[in-house]
Parts: C-alpha cells; sequence; structure tokens
C-alpha cells in the first residue's frame, strides 16, 4: 500500500515525531538564516558536515604534532593502514565484499584509471555506450580516453538519447542499443543516477545486456552512492567509482571510492597502472622492481592515504553505519515520496517533476522543470532560507536526504510555492 499523505503542518510534524530517524539530523552542522537553521535540499550536491568533523581532524593533528613519523603506526587509526579502515563500511553501503572496494582518489581520477583497466579497444570492439547529457567531467573523461587510443570520439561514442521529446531514457532503450552495437561494443558507462533528472537506471540489467554482447559495464554512482542501497557484486557490474561530497557528506574534493568486482580484482593479468600502494603489502618496502598487484580493489591504488581527506569520511560512514542504509532507503522512500506528492498539489505554477514516478527509479532527488518562473521560484525559496539548487536554464534540482531532512522540510517548501500567486 502506498502511504497515504496529508498536505497539512500537523501531518508533517506527526511525521517527524514518529520519525525513527529523526534524531541523526542533531549530528550535522546547519548553515544559518536569520539566526535558524536553513531548510537544506542541496545534499545531493554537497553533504552537510557531521559535527564530529573538527574533533577528528584536530585528532589527526595532535597525533601527527605528537608522533612525527611514527604516527603512521601510534595514531588512534595508524596512518600506516587508514585506507584499510573504509573497505567495510563501504562495502555495506554498495553492497560489495570488503576487498571489492577502496576509498582513493577523486572520482574523475577513479574514472580515468578503472577505464585504463576497462576499456582496451581491440578490432571491431572499440565502442563505448553513454547517456546523452552526461555529468560534463564524465563526457570529458570518456571522450579523452577514446583519443588516447587514437579514436575518433564522434564515431566510438553511441550515445542514448530521451526518445520522442521525453526527458528520461528508458532503461530498454539502453538494453537495445546494447545488443544493436553487439560486438562493436566494448564498454557501457552510465551514472547509476542521473544528475540532473534523478533517474536511477536498472544497474543489473544493463550490465546483464554488456555482458551477453561481450562488452564490460561500469557505473558513475556520484548521485547513487549513500542514496539508494546498492548490490554491485550480485549485480555483477565491472567496476565503479563515486565522490563521497554528495550523499556522503565527506567534505568538498573528499576522498572518492572505487569497485572492482572480484573476479577482476584477483586477476593479475588485467591490466592497471601501479603504485607503491598498489603493491602487495609484504613486498611494498622491499624497493624491488616489478609491481605485484595486491588482492582486490585496492591494488588500483597509487600513493599513500590523503589522511587530512579521509577524515569526514570517517565520520559520515560512521554515521551511516549507526543508521543503516536500508533504514535510510526506508524513509527516503516516505519522504521523497511525501515532497513528490505535495509537489502534485501546486497547479498553479508551470512546472514538472521530470524525475520518475516510481520510487525503484528515483533516489531521494526531484528535478522540477519550470516553462517559465523558475527562478522566482526559485528565489522565494532562497528569501526564507531553503536551500535548493538552481540549474539553468529552468530546473531546481531537491533533494530531501533521509539523515538530516523534515517532512516539515517538505512542507514548508511546499507553502512557499503555494505563496507565490
Ligand atoms: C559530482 C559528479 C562528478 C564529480 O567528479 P569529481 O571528480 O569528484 O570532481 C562526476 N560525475 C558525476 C556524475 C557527478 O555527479
Amino acid at each position: 500500500m502506498p502511504p497515504t499523505y496529508e498536505a497539512s503542518l500537523e501531518y508533517a510534524l506527526y511525521q517527524d515525531n514518529t520519525d525513527k530517524l529523526f534524531s541523526f539530523r542533531e549530528r550535522f552542522l546547519f548553515p544559518q538564516h536569520n539566526g535558524a537553521d536553513v531548510r537544506y535540499f542541496c545534499g545531493n550536491s554537497l553533504g552537510l558536515q557531521p559535527k564530529s568533523v573538527s574533533y577528528l581532524m584536530d585528532k589527526e593533528l595532535r597525533d601527527w604534532a605528537r608522533y612525527g613519523v611514527e604516527v603512521h603506526f601510534k595514531a588512534a587509526y595508524p596512518w600506516f593502514s587508514y585506507h584499510h579502515f573504509f573497505a567495510e563500511r563501504l562495502a555495506r553501503i554498495t553492497g560489495a565484499g570488503k576487498d571489492e572496494v577502496v576509498a582513493m582518489n577523486t572520482l574523475t581520477v577513479n574514472l580515468h584509471l578503472l577505464m585504463l583497466s576497462f576499456y582496451r579497444p581491440q578490432g571491431k570492439r572499440y565502442k563505448i555506450l553513454m547517456e546523452a547529457g552526461a555529468f560534463p567531467s564524465d563526457q570529458y573523461a570518456i571522450e579523452t580516453q577514446v583519443r588516447m587510443h587514437g579514436l575518433d570520439p564522434d564515431e566510438a561514442i553511441i550515445e542514448i538519447t530521451p526518445q520522442n521529446g521525453a526527458y528520461l531514457i528508458e532503461d530498454v532503450d539502453i538494453i537495445n542499443a546494447i545488443e544493436e552495437a553487439g560486438d562493436s561494443l566494448a564498454l557501457v558507462v552510465i551514472g547509476g543516477v542521473n544528475y540532473y533528472t534523478g533517474q536511477f537506471f536498472d544497474l543489473a540489467e544493463i550490465t546483464k545486456a554488456a555482458h551477453k554482447a561481450g562488452a564490460y559495464a561500469g557505473f558513475d554512482l556520484a548521485h547513487a552512492v549513500g542514496n539508494l542501497p546498492l548490490r554491485l557484486h550480485d549485480w555483477n557490474v565491472d567496476f565503479a567509482c563515486w565522490c563521497s561530497y554528495k550523499y556522503l557528506n565527506s567534505g568538498p574534493g573528499g576522498v572518492g571510492g572505487a569497485f572492482v568486482h572480484e573476479r577482476h580484482s584477483n586477476d593479475p593479468k588485467l591490466f592497471r597502472l601501479g603504485g607503491w600502494w598498489g603493491n602487495e603489502e609484504k613486498t611494498r618496502f622491499k624497493m624491488q622492481k616489478g609491481f605485484v598487484p595486491q588482492k582486490g580493489a585496492a591494488s588500483w591504488q597509487m600513493s599513500n592515504a590523503p589522511v587530512f581527506n579521509m577524515v569526514a569520511h570517517n565520520a559520515s560512514l560512521d554515521i551511516f553505519d549507526k543508521a543503516g542504509i536500508d533504514n535510510l532507503r526506508e524513509k527516503s522512500r516516505k519522504l521523497t515520496g511525501y515532497m513528490a506528492f505535495l509537489l502534485a498539489q501546486v497547479k498553479h505554477l508551470p512546472f514538472d517533476v521530470i524525475t520518475p514516478t516510481e520510487p525503484e527509479r528515483r533516489g531521494c532527488q526531484l528535478s522540477l522543470l519550470f516553462t517559465d518562473r523558475g527562478r522566482e521560484v526559485f528565489d522565494a525559496l532562497t528569501a526564507i532560507g531553503i536551500i535548493a539548487d538552481w540549474r539553468e536554464p529552468n530546473v531546481i534540482r531537491i533533494a530531501p536526504v533521509p539523515l538530516y531532512n523534515t517532512f516539515e522540510d517538505c512542507y514548508r517548501f511546499y507553502e512557499v510555492l503555494m505563496k507565490i500567486k
């Protein structure tokens, strides 16, 4: 049974009062507007700062001061092993084995490193299939990878566009295009949740189709990780990468992540660029010739862990562990469902919600496409301390995030829209 929603403040407050995850918002710092917390709908763009970050950052600084080089072994979280502290928690969020994930670098860098392994055009199998209108960084990465192999992007990249003037790309259109590309196809790269529309793709079915065509499937999970529970291992995904500063609240430029399915990561014949941190740990300091990749996704690491850049990630993943990704998803479905319900009551403003209506095909985010008056609505929201995201020329994106958004936030958003004549 879908929940029965009501467009009233009493209803929203009652939902907040009975929400088991309500108190998690206390763990975050909110920007202020006229002396009060803003209503923050931009967790899909930059997640809020966990309150524990400044204490934990200070602790790392003090450990460094106190121990100097011995910090590598004597710190509370020894720096030598720092990257190991993330694997289990990332594995829970992404549905992976702990050796299949690693916290390293940043998203676009990881996409390049993984494409160096998984995009190896050969003979007539050289094409990459992606969604049209992908995030610019992904477009640039794929374009330049293709050029690196001496190929022409116009010829080698297949872009899937929405059919018949729609905004969304149907999974079946991607799957049909994969079948059609057949043995010319080397790789499929899709944004797991589209940053613009909020659409969640069927990663399992896309992967299955890619494999049937003899190609690999990799996903950019920038807008999926920490937003929806993922099952990367079971879905048989070949590789994935993500950033941590959106739903994972790990700070601007925070450490990214990568997944490589164990059938690949434990195959030493699969090429990967080497660095000392990807080498087998027991011979890492022997300073010998010959790169021997360690087990798992960790073998794609190059350098030692950027500890200060991982502190917020550490703090945030603890919060995810306490809340539980499945609990968060349950609340998220209800919360975003409530927002969608409220928006459907607004008849006098010219917008459509272009995000899929089915909860299975979206995460937190809803995207409102205006034919007119979009900027006016956005400014009215900002004026009373509701932070949304404006995309030129005419889209407002909002993400009610289950860790720190409330049903009241959604109601207040709706109230602003209703007050505009
Ligand atoms: C946010 C985002 C990025 C950002 O990449 P960085 O390398 O972390 O700057 C890339 N791809 C998508 C789809 C994104 O949403």
